[in-house]
Formats: C-alpha cells, sequence, structure tokens
C-alpha cells in the first residue's frame, strides 16, 4: 500500500479555514481531516470525537509525556495536538490526511515530515477580517481588539508555507484547495508510488506480459 499525502492547513480564525476543508474532505475521495485533542472548552453544537476529542489538561500533558503527540502547541492559553497513531495509521492505509493547525504546529510536522505540504489561507481583506471576526457573538470592542490580534500573528507566519489561498469567494477558494490536491497526486512521486504495477507493466518488453 502506498503512503498518502500529509497536508498541513492553517489560518487566522475568520479566515473560512474550517468550512473549507469540510468541503474539500467531502468532495474528494481518500482524503481525511485529522482530529486534534484539545484542553479548550467545547463550543455550542461540537462533538466529542468529530470535532476534537476533548481531555482534561492531566490527560493531555501525560499524553506528552508518553510522547503520543506528532505535534502540540498552546494556543491561546489551550493546548491542542495531533495524535501520532492515528495520522500515521491513515497514512500508512494509502490515505491523504489533512492537519488543520496552527504554525507552531505545522513547524513541527515540517521538521518531522519535510514532503508534507503546507497551505495557508488568508482572508481578503483587513476590513473583511474584521467583519468575520465581529460577527462571532460579542460586539466587545475589546474583544474584537484582541482577536485581530491574534490573527494578525498567525497570519505573519504566512511565508513559511508552500501554498496560499485567499479566501474571499469560498466556491473559487474551494477550487484552488481541490486543484492543489489533485496535481499533488499527479506528481512523479506520487504517482510511481501509487501506479508501480502499472508502470512496470507498460514498459516490460515481455511479449503479451501486461
Ligand atoms: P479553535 O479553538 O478555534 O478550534 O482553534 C484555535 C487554533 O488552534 C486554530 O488556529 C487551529 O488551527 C489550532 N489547532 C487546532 N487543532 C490543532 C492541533 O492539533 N495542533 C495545533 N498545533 N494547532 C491546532
Amino acid at each position: 500500500m502506498s503512503q498518502g499525502t500529509l497536508y498541513i492547513v492553517s489560518a487566522p480564525s475568520g479566515a473560512g479555514k474550517t468550512s473549507l476543508v469540510r468541503e474539500l474532505i467531502e468532495s474528494l475521495d481518500g482524503i481525511q481531516v485529522s482530529v486534534s485533542h484539545t484542553t479548550r472548552a467545547k463550543r455550542e453544537g461540537e462533538v466529542n470525537g468529530v470535532n476534537y476529542h476533548f481531555t482534561q489538561i492531566p490527560e493531555f500533558e501525560a499524553m506528552i509525556a508518553r510522547g503520543d503527540f506528532f505535534e502540540y502547541a498552546k494556543v491561546f492559553d489551550n493546548y491542542y495536538g495531533t495524535s501520532r497513531q492515528a495520522v500515521q495509521t491513515l497514512l500508512d492505509a494509502g490515505q491523504d490526511v489533512i492537519l488543520e493547525i496552527d504554525w507552531q504546529g505545522a513547524r513541527q510536522v515540517r521538521e518531522q515530515m519535510p514532503a508534507a505540504v503546507s497551505i495557508f489561507i488568508l482572508p481578503p481583506s483587513r476590513s473583511e477580517l474584521e467583519r468575520r471576526l465581529s460577527s462571532r457573538g460579542t460586539d466587545e470592542h475589546a474583544v474584537i481588539a484582541r482577536r485581530m490580534r491574534d490573527a494578525v500573528s498567525e497570519m505573519s507566519h504566512y511565508d513559511e508555507y508552500d501554498y496560499l489561498v485567499i479566501n474571499d469567494d469560498f466556491t473559487t477558494a474551494l477550487q484552488e484547495l481541490q486543484s492543489l490536491v489533485i496535481s499533488h497526486r499527479l506528481t512523479l512521486a506520487t504517482m510511481q508510488q501509487r501506479h508501480a504495477p502499472l508502470l512496470s507493466a507498460l514498459l516490460s518488453q515481455a511479449p503479451g506480459v501486461e
């Protein structure tokens, strides 16, 4: 079985990353999103084991000590991490896997797996980002200002990524992500891995050998 490709997707809050990734995995076969562990409180509508594995701090710290995490980071005062075993199992089964993680986690993944493909999603403008961050339940100026500061801090790492997608029009951004995954599947290295029997049959000189 050939190995799947690992994708890292990062974005500031308000860029539309989660909706884009959800549509991406629904629209293509053979690609899944990894479910992270987090110590943050569950938000309304979130389901344990689907959006995140919601974990208590002592359990998360025990997982760190055991080396269970492929990468982990403290993001806005909460721990977030990717289980090493869950990701490896999917990749070994030939599935492409998306990690929706922040820039700190992206750095750790690149160090361990240089072949990972990293994508940063940007909002189309500062004012649109501010508008999207303001429409998240509170109009309190200090809260929005804090969200903007966090978003700018995440975006300052955009140039560590292989690809940039600007989410102005959702459908266009989705098509761009689909194109990235599809074209990566057609690279020489991936095709050689996934179609080794076909390539050797095509190149065989033996008569009648398929
Ligand atoms: P939220 O709490 O809004 O779901 O996510 C907050 C931030 O944590 C986002 O930037 C998201 O990409 C990041 N994040 C989510 N899961 C992980 C993870 O497993 N590892 C790391 N490093 N960051 C994560």
